[in-house]
């Protein structure tokens, strides 16, 4: 069984302002405060897993031990069919050191020929790390496919150019609220919320 979360405030284990808000937002409901490891100046470890799962649980358990609080980490990205599930872990890494998400999106566009498969997914994997090492790892996906050129303003990284399964609007032209009913992200925290918090910690209302 997952080890139950009990305390009021968690650390967000990333830089990525976009991410942190998203996640902050997931948190709220359940009365947690919200810190951030960018926000409490830690290093960023390096990600060396292979999967998404093992790249979550690097960077909570660096930012767990490191803070010496409870730690969430979330390690996400864009998986295309017909790029063989590319970029995936290396979804920010696309973007160049700049992290230049119109480059990434471009290059994305630019690696597909023009009648390729335009299915894709967005692929989170969240992990709760404790200052002892315990971790727990949980993960949700979002089917979708690829348009271009980019839409909308909202949301980040690849937002712009992905429209979810039987939907018309892209991430980035949707309101934030109807992007976390149906992202990888909600759906990998519902199943974190489900196991790891306690039944006095449920959302109000
Ligand atoms: P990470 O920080 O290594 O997990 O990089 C994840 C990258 O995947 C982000 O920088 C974005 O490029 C992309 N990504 C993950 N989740 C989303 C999302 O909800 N919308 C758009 N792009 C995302």
């Amino acid at each position: 069984m997952a080890r139950r979360f009990r305390g009021a405030r968690i650390v967000v284990a990333s830089h990525n302002a976009g991410k942190v808000a998203e996640i902050a937002d997931l948190l709220s409901p359940y009365g947690l405060e919200t810190g951030s490891a960018g926000a409490l100046g830690l290093a960023e470890p390096e990600e060396t897993g292979a999967t998404f799962r093992e790249n979550a649980k690097i960077k909570a358990l660096a930012c767990a031990c490191a803070a010496g609080e409870v730690a969430l980490s979330d390690d996400s990205g864009l998986a295309v069919a017909a790029l063989g599930g590319a970029p995936g872990i290396h979804s920010a890494r696309w973007g160049g050191p700049g992290r230049d998400f119109a480059l990434a999106m471009r290059r994305v566009e630019e690696a597909l020929a023009p009648d390729a498969d335009r299915r894709a997914a967005f692929v989170c994997a969240l992990a709760l790390a404790w200052p002892d090492r315990h971790v727990e790892t949980f993960e949700g996906r979002v089917e979708g496919r690829l348009v271009w050129p980019p839409r909308g303003k909202r949301g980040f990284g690849y937002d712009p150019i992905f429209v979810p399964r039987g939907g018309s609007l892209t991430f980035g032209e949707m309101e934030p609220a109807a992007k976390h009913a149906i992202s990888h992200r909600a759906a990998a925290f519902r199943k974190l919320a489900a196991a790891c918090f306690a039944d006095e910690s449920q959302p109000a209302g």
